[in-house]
């Protein structure tokens, strides 16, 4: 990694009044899809009552299976603002195409990059004429090399608001839905000082394992957490399997306080 050069990009990001990178520890938490008016609200109001600052929810899902819900689209994005006037949580929330970066800018605080286009090198550079955060998430097969330039593409065209997250990667383990890189965090702080966010939902695939592996990334030194949770994860349209309830969301909040400074 030595000849990596990277262009100026923020150290800390700042989403309004919530910052992204100093010593308070960021929380973005939500269902994976935004599913109903009800559904969000619930989460959302969970997330604002625990204490997190973010909430996270996709309108735009990129589904293995075409036959998979994709997303309420535009309507998922109205919800997701209704839910910030309500909370004054900022949303994060996923830009699938870049034939819809203004309909999502209009109502996303962070323009969330799936795993599947971190490496869609014609959309990150379309990101990079925008002020907006971006938050990159790793691809599953990626080199923390070939991400940091992935994040380079945003920040050399125009946009040093990159935030990164590990969100696993793709190994010989079956037993887990990926093995979340703790190394990533670890190291990218000491070297790099991006911010970055762990995502220990999608990095294990597994509710009973995102609280342990949400501690360990943050003592690993990651500036957030993001976990997806559920009113009723059992009929979640998206990874209901990993999804914490609402108990187990405010737990973590409580155990979370334990390891780090939570604003
Ligand atoms: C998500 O966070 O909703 C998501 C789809 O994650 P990833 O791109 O990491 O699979
Ligand atoms: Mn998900």
């Amino acid at each position: 990694l030595n000849d990596l050069e990277l262009t100026d990009h923020k150290e800390v990001v700042k989403v309004g009044d919530v910052v992204i990178g100093d010593n308070d520890l960021v929380v973005m938490a939500g269902p994976c899809a935004v599913e109903s008016r009800e559904q969000l609200l619930t989460a959302a109001r969970e997330v604002k009552k625990c204490g997190g600052q973010i909430l996270r929810g996709g309108a735009f899902k990129p589904r293995t299976s075409p036959h998979s819900f994709q997303g309420l689209g535009e309507e998922g994005l109205k919800l997701l603002a209704e839910a910030r006037e309500e909370t004054g949580l900022k949303i994060v929330t996923e830009l699938l195409d870049a034939t819809d970066i203004e309909l999502v800018n209009q109502y996303a605080d962070i323009l969330q990059i799936g795993s599947r286009n971190m490496q869609n090198y014609a959309l990150l550079k379309k990101l990079g004429q925008l002020d907006t955060p971006v938050m990159l998430k790793r691809g599953y097969a990626a080199t923390i090399k070939e991400w940091l330039l992935a994040a380079e593409y945003v920040v050399s065209h125009g946009n040093p608001n990159v935030i990164l997250c590990e969100r696993g990667i793709r190994t010989f383990e079956t037993a887990t839905r990926y093995t979340l890189d703790l190394n990533a965090i670890a190291l990218i702080k000491a070297e790099f000082k991006l911010p970055i966010i762990i995502d220990p939902s999608h990095g294990t695939g597994k509710r009973n394992l995102v609280n342990p592996l949400a501690k360990a990334g943050v003592s690993a030194g990651a500036d957030g957490v993001m976990v997806e949770i559920h009113p009723n994860p059992e009929e979640a349209l998206c990874d209901g399997g990993q999804s914490l309830t609402m108990k187990g969301f405010s737990k973590l909040m409580h155990d979370l306080t334990g390891v780090a400074d939570v604003v």
